[in-house]
């Protein structure tokens, strides 16, 4: 069947509007919007009616005529007009109800929803009525449509095309920083704004501040006399330090904070600090001037916490940083023993546990969030300084994942080899820091 035969019987049954004709062969011809294909198949049927009516064929096959008469263009009127035919003008199309002739309001729409939004890329979404995109697909079976579309993908596009016109941003199919969500059928719009990404590495100076924000455990945040009515373990987060002032800046709604591992909170993170992305839930502003908001977090964090190497990051780095769990670390441990310790029986430490697999079961303070399983981790080298008489600094390079202050005190067994069971004293750590999150191709 060729194509004006396809389209008359087609506008035969059904008054289509010139987009919707169009699209049933929208794969045929390049560069041409639906609603130009539908009008010229159109006109052509309009021409070759005329040309019957003017040849005086008394018995005109009805299917030439009737297939213009729907939604006239003006040469179609012209052509109605000499034959008289009585039928009704400007029936509404059945397939897209006239919604078509909508797409300037919905741009419209958008274009205001989008106005105080900084973004450079978008995305057109449509969502259709099932008994709309249904209607479609029995259509495109009856008449074996090979060369058209959807519906949906016409509005995205003929919308999107003319939103790019008017603000000047970019279309991105994968990841675009807003979607525009149109139902054509209800006339709404609306927009989903896509999180936004920044990455970088924290210092944290001083001890006693989590991670992550945390609640107190008694009232879970609604305030008790434990927590002294604040609902809060800890009344400040890294999280927060850094993701306020980011909130601010950025007219974000809700903060999430990825870290490349984290350290206790009675341990300090120096060296060139720990990798961070965060993320940003509908943010307002993107255009950043990284240098400002650097300034402006470790201002905020008030020498407690301090961020470097500000970057605009993806979600794939997220991705990347919950794998590098496992990072190599360099720690840095104040260990007390329970008795005076020799330099000769430090020294035997370092040689225990430097090259050494620790068998670590997981510790006993951790159980009641993690599983209780037996890990092997690596320890590349051990190094010892003496303090004093019971106390001395212990650094190991170990493979991420090694709980140090297990691996100082031996948890009861749980951990072994330990820098207790090796010179058979008691021993505890007096203080932790991270000196090195080592993370390779993460910068
Ligand atoms: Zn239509
Ligand atoms: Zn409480």
């Amino acid at each position: 069947m060729d194509i004006l035969q396809k389209a008359l019987k087609m506008l035969l049954d059904y008054s289509l509007c010139n987009s919707c004709l169009g699209r049933q062969f929208a794969m045929l011809g390049h560069g041409i919007e639906n609603e130009s294909r539908g009008e010229s198949i159109r006109l052509l049927i309009t021409l070759m009616d005329n040309n019957i009516i003017l040849g005086r064929h008394k018995t005109s096959p009805e299917s030439m005529w009737t297939a213009s008469t729907i939604n006239p263009s003006s040469p179609t009127l012209e052509v109605l007009k000499l034959c008289n035919d009585p039928r009704e003008e400007n029936k509404q199309c059945p397939l897209c109800k006239g919604t078509f002739e909508n797409i300037k309001t919905f741009v419209n729409e958008a274009q205001k929803n989008l106005k105080d939004l900084e973004y450079t890329t978008f995305l057109v979404g449509i969502e259709l009525p099932l008994e709309i995109a249904e209607q479609e697909d029995e259509f495109k079976a009856r008449y074996n449509v090979t060369h058209g579309e959807s519906m949906r993908s016409q509005f995205s596009r003929d919308i999107g095309k003319l939103l790019c016109k008017i603000t000047g941003k970019q279309v991105d199919f994968k990841k675009p920083e807003v979607v525009v969500l149109v139902e054509p059928f209800t006339k709404i719009v609306r927009l989903r704004i896509n999180p936004f990404y920044i990455s970088g590495r924290y210092q944290k100076l001083v001890r006693g501040i989590p991670q992550s924000r945390w609640l107190c455990g008694n009232c879970l945040g609604n305030g008790c006399e434990i927590c002294n009515w604040s609902g809060r373990m800890y009344q400040e987060s890294i999280e927060e330090l850094i993701g306020i002032p980011m909130m601010e800046i950025t007219q974000g709604q809700e903060i999430s904070f990825h870290g490349a591992g984290r350290e206790d909170v009675d341990a300090r993170m120096l060296g060139s600090g720990r990798p961070f992305v965060l993320e940003i839930k509908e943010p307002k502003k993107r255009f950043i001037d990284l240098h400002e908001l650097e300034e402006k977090i470790n201002k905020y964090a008030r020498g407690k916490v301090k961020v470097t190497r500000l970057c605009f990051a993806n979600k794939d780095v997220v991705r990347k940083y919950k794998k590098a769990e496992g990072a190599e670390k360099i720690y840095r441990a104040i260990v007390e023993f329970g008795r005076n310790v020799s330099t000769d029986e430090l020294k035997q430490v370092e040689e225990t546990l430097s090259n050494t697999i620790i068998s670590q079961q997981t510790p006993k303070r951790v159980l009641h969030r993690r599983a209780n399983l037996t890990r092997e981790r690596y320890i590349y080298e051990a190094k010892t300084k003496r303090m004093s008489q019971n106390r001395a600094e212990i650094r190991i390079h170990c493979q991420g994942g090694l709980y140090i202050k297990e691996l100082i005190t031996g948890d009861e067994g749980r951990t072994k080899t330990s820098v207790a069971s090796i010179l058979g004293v008691k021993a505890s750590t007096l203080e932790l820091d991270v000196l090195s999150v080592v993370t390779g191709d993460i910068k």
